[in-house]
């Protein structure tokens, strides 16, 4: 929700909030079968996403919303915006690898220079936590933006099975000239899943790459099909690797 704060210091009493909530929504949908709960899920069926834009509907006469987002499990959610049909899935997942970073066109002092430990010769892991956004319209009927496992397996066949106990440098041919920042590394994601995604009548929304409790990357999909043209954003919020 988003308001000016007032007198109080407030956006909205707190009270009230949890008070409409309850009232429009977790009183009715706990311990329901959700198929059966509401008329909206009699033709549509209440995957997260829809679930998510229904329960935006039925506050928004209410409350000053910006953002629902539904949680499934840790792993998997959705943001619906208020934008008819359109919502955001969010699928969370991880791996393990190795990388060093240094640019083979650079000396080592220069290396050391630039990345610092990071660039001693025989590098170094982390374990990656990966979030993938997808956006799509919401099939008025199964309820989904795309198919759920065959998006988990794009996601896992495409980066995870590839990348995970791998030393980045030298496995992944990408990074044999590219250096492994958790910045490039995003990109590189993002530019391998922008085709399968669409192709599962989704767009890729946003790659983001947590290397470690310090930094974490992310970078926001192809606006053009022609990735030439596109313009990647990534925001380490905070450069120590
Ligand atoms: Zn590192």
């Amino acid at each position: 929700m988003a308001g000016e704060l007032d007198e109080y210091g407030m956006v909205l009493n707190l009270s009230d909030v949890k008070h409409v909530i309850k009232r429009e929504v977790t009183s009715q949908l706990d311990f329901s079968y959700l198929n059966e709960v509401w008329p909206e899920f009699a033709y549509t069926l209440p995957t997260t996403e829809y679930l998510a834009k229904v329960i935006w509907d039925r506050l928004a006469p209410y409350l000053p919303l910006v953002k629902i987002q539904l949680f499934e499990h840790p792993e998997l959610w959705a943001d619906y915006l208020g934008n008819a049909m359109e919502a955001y899935l969010t699928i969370s997942t991880h791996f393990s690898a190795a990388h060093r970073l240094a640019s083979p066109r650079l000396s080592y002092e220069e290396n050391c220079e630039i990345y610092g430990k990071c660039a001693r010769p025989h590098g170094h892991g982390h374990n990656y936590h990966l979030e993938v956004t997808v956006k799509g319209v919401i099939d008025p009927r199964t309820g989904m933006l795309a198919d759920l496992a065959q998006l988990q397996a794009v996601i896992d066949d495409t980066v995870v099975e590839p990348f995970d106990h791998t030393f980045l440098n030298k496995d992944i041919p990408y990074f044999a000239e590219v250096v492994p920042t958790a910045e490039n590394i995003a990109v590189h994601i993002r530019d391998l899943l922008h085709e399968p995604i669409r192709q599962l009548g989704a767009s890729l929304h946003k790659v983001k790459l947590i290397e470690s409790p310090n930094n974490s990357a992310e970078v926001y999909g192809l606006v053009s099909s022609t990735s030439e043209n596109a313009a990647a954003v990534a925001l380490p919020q905070l450069a120590t690797v």
